[in-house]
C-alpha cells in the first residue's frame, strides 16, 4: 500500500482551508508555496497569478517580520537603532510592493488587459505606510513584554525559535513554533506575535490554535516536560496598541490542540483527494461567503469573485451530476451482480 503523503500544517494553512478550499489549493497545493519542481513553470505561475495583498496588509505583515528580526538580533546581542529599523522596514516593504505589482503586470499582459487591476503605490502613500509600520515597531519598544528584551538583556533566559523548525506527527509536518520563549520562574511563556487583531483575546478556535505551540514545545530541546509548565500568550496590535492575552497550558489544552490538527489534516487530505490526480482546482468549492473573495489575492482570475452567483450554482449542478453518475454506476453494478 502506498504511504500517505506528509501534509504540512500551520495555523495559516488551516485558516485558509476553512475560508476557501480553492484559495488553499492555489496557495499551498499548486501555488507559490507548494513544492513544485523548477521545470513545472505553468503550475508555479498559477500560484502567482497577480496575487495581490492590500498595501496595508503588507505593512502589517512586514512590521511583524521586522519585529521578529529585531528580537532575533537582540537575543544574539545586537540592538537596532531607529534608523536601522526604518531602513529595514522600508526596504522590505518596497520589495514586496514592487514584486506584487510586477506580478500584476504579467497577469495583465497574459490576459490582454490594457491596464493592471491595481495601481502602483504612490510615493506619498508609501511614506504613509512606512509611518504606519514604524508606529507598530517603535511602540513595541515601550510594551512591558518586549521593552527589556529589545535591549538585549543578559539576566533573562529567552529565545527566538526558528519559525521553520517543524516536526512530524500523525502524518503531518507541523509549523507551530512560537515567535518567542521567555522563562518566568518555573514557568515558560510561549508567545505568538499576531498582526492587527480586532480583539487580542482570540475566538475559541483560535485559542486552541495557540495551544499547538505546546505540541512544538514538547519536542523542543531544553524545555520542560508537561503542558502545565507553560503559559501561552498572544501579542497583537488592537486598535492602535500592542496588547497581550495569556492562557495557561494544561493536559486538556494539549489534547485539544492535537485533535484540532488531526481534524485539519483530514480536511486537507480530503481537499487533495477531491482535486484528483490531475490536481484540478475546479473540483473544489468556492468560499461559502462572498465577502471572503473581496480581499482574496486570487480574485482577479477566480470565478468565485467574478461571477459569484453563477459560479456557485454551476458548481452545485456539477456536484449533483457527479453524485447522480455515481449512483447510476453503483446501480448498474448491483443489477449486473443480481443478474449473474
Ligand atoms: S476569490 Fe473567493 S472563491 Fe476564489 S479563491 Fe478567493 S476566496 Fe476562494
Amino acid at each position: 500500500m502506498e504511504a500517505k503523503a506528509i501534509i504540512p500544517w500551520s495555523p495559516t494553512r488551516a485558516a485558509t482551508l476553512a475560508a476557501c478550499a480553492q484559495r488553499y489549493a492555489l496557495q499551498y497545493v499548486v501555488g507559490a508555496k507548494a513544492r513544485i519542481t523548477p521545470q513545472d513553470k505553468p503550475a508555479r505561475w498559477l500560484g502567482k497569478q497577480g496575487r495581490w495583498r492590500a498595501p496595508m496588509d503588507c505593512t502589517v505583515m512586514i512590521s511583524r517580520e521586522v519585529l521578529r528580526l529585531r528580537l532575533q538580533d537582540a537575543n544574539e546581542g545586537t540592538v537596532w537603532s531607529e534608523a536601522v529599523v526604518r531602513g529595514e522596514f522600508s526596504r522590505r516593504l518596497k520589495k514586496t510592493l514592487d514584486t506584487q505589482f510586477d506580478d500584476q503586470e504579467r497577469l495583465a499582459r497574459r490576459m490582454g488587459w490594457n491596464r493592471t487591476p491595481q495601481r502602483r503605490v504612490t510615493k506619498v502613500r508609501f511614506e504613509k505606510l512606512v509611518e504606519e509600520g514604524m508606529k507598530r515597531l517603535l511602540s513595541a519598544e515601550k510594551h512591558p513584554l518586549l521593552a527589556r528584551l529589545l535591549k538585549s538583556p543578559k539576566d533573562i533566559e529567552w529565545m527566538v525559535p526558528n519559525q521553520f523548525h517543524t516536526f512530524e506527527a500523525n502524518g503531518a509536518r507541523l509549523y507551530s513554533a512560537p515567535d518567542l520563549i521567555i522563562r518566568e520562574g518555573r514557568k515558560w511563556r510561549l508567545v505568538r506575535i499576531s498582526g492587527d487583531v480586532m480583539k487580542v483575546k482570540p475566538a475559541p478556535v483560535k485559542a486552541i490554535e495557540m495551544d499547538t505551540m505546546l505540541l512544538w514545545a514538547e519536542r523542543a530541546e531544553g524545555l520542560p516536560n508537561g503542558a502545565h509548565r507553560f503559559k501561552l500568550s498572544r501579542f497583537g496590535w488592537e486598535r492602535g496598541k500592542w496588547k497581550v492575552w495569556t492562557q495557561k497550558g494544561s493536559k486538556r489544552s494539549r489534547e485539544n490542540a492535537s485533535e484540532l490538527v488531526r481534524n485539519d489534516i483530514q480536511a486537507m487530505r480530503h481537499a487533495k483527494r477531491q482535486m484528483g490526480p490531475a490536481m484540478d482546482i475546479d473540483r473544489l468549492p468556492f468560499a461559502e461567503s462572498e465577502w471572503r473573495c473581496r480581499e482574496c489575492p486570487y480574485r482577479w482570475n477566480c470565478q468565485g469573485f467574478n461571477n459569484p452567483k453563477g459560479s456557485r450554482l454551476n458548481q452545485e449542478i456539477r456536484e449533483r451530476r457527479l453524485a447522480d453518475s455515481w449512483k447510476n454506476a453503483v446501480k448498474k453494478v448491483q443489477n449486473a451482480l443480481q443478474e449473474e
